[in-house]
């Protein structure tokens, strides 16, 4: 929707000051009960679960990423821990499957979606993170003075393992995209990556220029997974369904795709609205396109030019 457009709307409706905090609103502050039934555990496989996540609109139903619970020999690793005040909930649908306590946080990165109850879970558990995205975890209130000890005891640059046979799991940095700190964590035994906010909706992505983020590196990081990343057919994105390792592909050439035509459209002088308007991704199946002007304009910014 255009600034114009929801303008319209707002003055259509003459609720001008609740629609526009409406559209500002923090996401609330714990569980609502719309998110509450949006928050299931699935079995992915064996001993791997996911509390599902949802995207970000609606704001009500609003809960943070997908968050995976693997069920190990010594205890739960769970990779992202949703928003803030959502500790309890994660808590209580991974009793229902298991009575080991959660030993270990692995957060795909910085947002607060994905880190927010990092907190609940308190300053025992192991927690780890890409060296990049521990620097940025800094820069949060949510882990400033007090809080500091919150967060993440250890970091990796380029790859770290953890544990062994069918508890093994990899962490993998391959580049800027979403953010500079973005960790593919791939379930090895179970054939099963999570790729967090690197492959987060069937939409154009969110290119966090403020953490580091790149909408030009961003199709050759996914091309550096898809080749350096072995024996996987099963991938948890950041906000949407499980899918598939062809799923991850075909995400892939879509950021490729974005990139190139909107290279092309700086390159032919046109502004970012001319651009997005003369995009086509038809091709893409099930792509929405609520998030492309965002994206275009983050890598018109990054290019350098308007
Ligand atoms: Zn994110």
């Amino acid at each position: 929707m255009t600034r114009a457009m929801i303008l319209g709307a707002v003055i259509g409706i003459g609720g001008l000051s609740l629609t526009v905090a409406a559209l500002q609103a923090p996401p609330p502050a714990g569980p609502t009960p719309a998110a509450l039934a949006a928050t299931k555990i699935e079995k992915v496989k064996d001993n791997l679960y996911i509390v599902t996540g949802t995207k970000p609109m609606p704001r009500e139903e609003f809960s943070g990423g997908n968050t995976a619970v693997f069920i190990t020999d010594n205890g739960v690793v769970i990779v992202d821990t949703k928003l803030a005040n959502w500790g309890q909930v994660i808590l209580d649908r991974i009793k229902t499957v298991t009575n080991k306590p959660i030993t270990t946080i692995i957060n795909t990165h910085t947002h607060g979606d994905h880190t927010g109850s990092n907190e609940f879970f308190g300053t025992t558990v192991e927690s780890i993170v890409q060296e990049n995205t521990k620097a940025n975890m800094e820069k949060m209130d949510a882990f400033k003075g007090d809080k500091a000890k919150f967060l993440p005891k250890k970091t990796y640059k380029d790859r770290m393992s953890l544990g062994k046979g069918k508890d093994q799991i990899d962490l993998y940095y391959f580049g800027p995209g979403h953010t500079n700190g973005d960790t593919f964590v791939v379930f090895r035994a179970l054939r099963t990556l999570h790729a967090g906010d690197m492959f987060p909706w069937k939409d154009a992505p969110f290119i966090d220029r403020n953490n580091g983020g790149s909408g030009v590196e961003w199709p050759k990081t996914l091309s550096k997974v898809l080749s350096g990343v072995k024996d996987v057919d099963t991938v948890i994105g950041g906000h949407q369904p499980v899918a598939t390792w062809k799923d991850l592909q075909t995400f892939q050439q879509y950021t490729a795709d974005l990139l190139a035509q909107t290279q092309a459209a700086l390159k032919a002088g046109k502004s970012v609205d001319e651009a997005t308007a003369s995009f086509n991704f038809s091709k893409y199946q099930g792509f929405e396109s609520t998030r492309l002007k965002a994206a275009v304009q983050a890598i018109y910014d990054e290019t350098g030019k308007k």
